[in-house]
């Protein structure tokens, strides 16, 4: 592919920008994409041509872009109310409105507290465990256990969760305490001929192992996404949380579910547990939770770690713990009106009706020769691109072949996040047939192109 010269304001950017997740030499080489406008499924660049965003931005926009009715709550509540907060008591009508909303869809939530990012979400509900564990008592029971692949945010607490190498190296973390166990991935962990089930009872079993090498004592929390997401949309073996809960159960283990991704519909459910079949104490919520038109995150608790939570807070005098921007009336407004969006559209029901269709074409490019396993659940997906279909083989180095082949994609008006060699899928909620069309059409070809590159 050739490169024009960088534009006026490419070169602004790279001048100007320390960009995330990005390589700063290859930027400088090559430029920034930069996005001008957005409607519907798609965005426009600077000399306004259109792609599919097939990851809803960053697997947040899950309404599309330009909904009129959260563009006009937001207008509407910046009027009213552009600022305020919830520390020393105040509040506001919109985080109320939302919490009750949240409360209403996620079973067993208790209460709510808000910040404005997924990290900050992950950042507080340890903060809760550990919290919660000195008011009853228990200030020994602190690690908390994450997963290698897992993406938890990256503040210094919620990177350290992070099962992903660059969001440690050289940032010298993880912190202590933070403990992972393994990636509950089939394609590439299981034994040959061990089933998903028997693979799902070993993870248990390495688990329980872990936290007995521990000590039951000093382990507070588990924390999953319930589909991975980032770490490449991993699903995990059948039963595998229902070994894990069994297990978290006998040692008085938290579970939290980083319902981040899969929150609010995605995998066709209100939320990925339910679809999953776990019941968590805490759950994350962000991205999906304003459709992303807001930052807003939101953590929900249950009754028994409110009441401790609670009534520590009363003896301690305060609940000291809390953001400026936490439950901003902006954010909360947004959110309480995607939230109504989706239970009147019936979201969940419309991907339980797309997500066969957007699966089956998915699959469809198994066996494709640089596709070594297609998958998903709901409105997620990945292709994980690999030398042969065993599950043993990955490109070296890791990472060149799914740039490329996400360079393919987006020269064919198509936007799909590569992450190391696997492409992701999460395209937003609102998709219909011929948008599946739209995202799937130019992939083949966009495949055999990387793959001559490849060769
Ligand atoms: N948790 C999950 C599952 C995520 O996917 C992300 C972001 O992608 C985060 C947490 C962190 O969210 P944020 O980038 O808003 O801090």
């Amino acid at each position: 592919m050739t490169r024009p010269p960088l534009t006026n304001m490419q070169t602004r950017d790279v001048e100007a920008l320390l960009h995330p997740y990005t390589n700063p030499a290859t930027l400088r080489a090559e430029g920034p994409f930069i996005v001008s406008r957005a409607e519907g499924l798609h965005v426009f660049d600077a000399e306004g041509r259109r792609y599919l965003e097939g990851m809803s931005g960053l697997w947040c926009c899950g309404l599309g872009f330009g909904d009129a009715e959260l563009i006009e709550t937001a207008r509407e509540q910046l009027g009213r109310l552009p600022y305020y907060h919830l520390f020393a008591g105040r509040s506001h009508e919109p985080a109320i409105e939302l919490a009750e909303r949240i409360k209403e869809l996620a079973p067993g939530a208790a209460r709510v507290f808000y910040q404005s990012s997924g990290s900050e979400a992950n950042e507080t509900q340890i903060k809760l465990v550990w919290y919660f564990n000195n008011a009853r008592g228990k200030p020994q029971k602190k690690k908390i256990i994450s997963r290698a692949k897992a993406y938890h945010g990256v503040t210094i607490v919620s990177a350290s969760l992070t099962g992903l190498p660059y969001n440690h190296r050289d940032f010298d973390l993880p912190v202590d305490r933070i403990l992972h166990t393994a990636t509950p991935h089939a394609w590439r962990g299981a034994e040959p001929g061990e089933d998903e089930r028997a693979y799902a009872a070993r993870l248990a079993r390495e688990l329980d192992a872990l936290i007995e090498r521990e000590g039951p004592d000093t382990v507070a929390a588990f924390i999953a996404e319930p589909v991975m997401g980032a770490g490449g949309v991993i699903v995990p073996p059948e039963g595998y949380f229902e070994e894990i809960s069994a297990v978290l159960a006998r040692h008085d283990v938290l579970l939290i579910a980083d319902e981040v991704i899969c929150g609010f519909g995605r995998t066709g459910q209100w939320f990925g547990h339910q679809t999953l079949g776990f019941k968590p104490n805490a759950i994350s919520m962000a991205k999906q939770l304003t459709a992303g038109y807001a930052p807003l995150s939101a953590v929900a608790i249950d009754a028994e770690m409110a009441a401790a939570v609670e009534d520590n807070a009363s003896r301690i005098g305060v609940f000291g713990h809390g953001f400026t921007y936490g439950g901003h009336p902006l954010g909360c407004a947004v959110g309480a009106k995607a939230l109504e969006i989706y239970q009147r559209r019936d979201i969940p029901g419309h991907v339980r009706r797309i997500a066969p269709l957007f699966q089956a074409r998915l699959r469809a490019l198994a066996d494709h020769p640089l596709v070594g396993e297609a998958r998903g659940l709901g409105l997620l997906g990945a292709l994980e691109l690999a030398p042969d279909k065993s599950g043993r083989a990955a490109f070296e180095p890791a990472g060149k072949v799914g740039a490329r082949m996400a360079a393919e994609l987006q020269a064919r008006g198509v936007i799909l996040r590569a992450m190391g060699d696997v492409i992701g899928f999460c395209p937003p909620m609102i998709i219909d047939e011929d948008g599946i069309e739209e995202l799937f059409a130019p992939i083949p070809d966009a495949l055999d192109a990387t793959l001559a590159w490849a060769r």
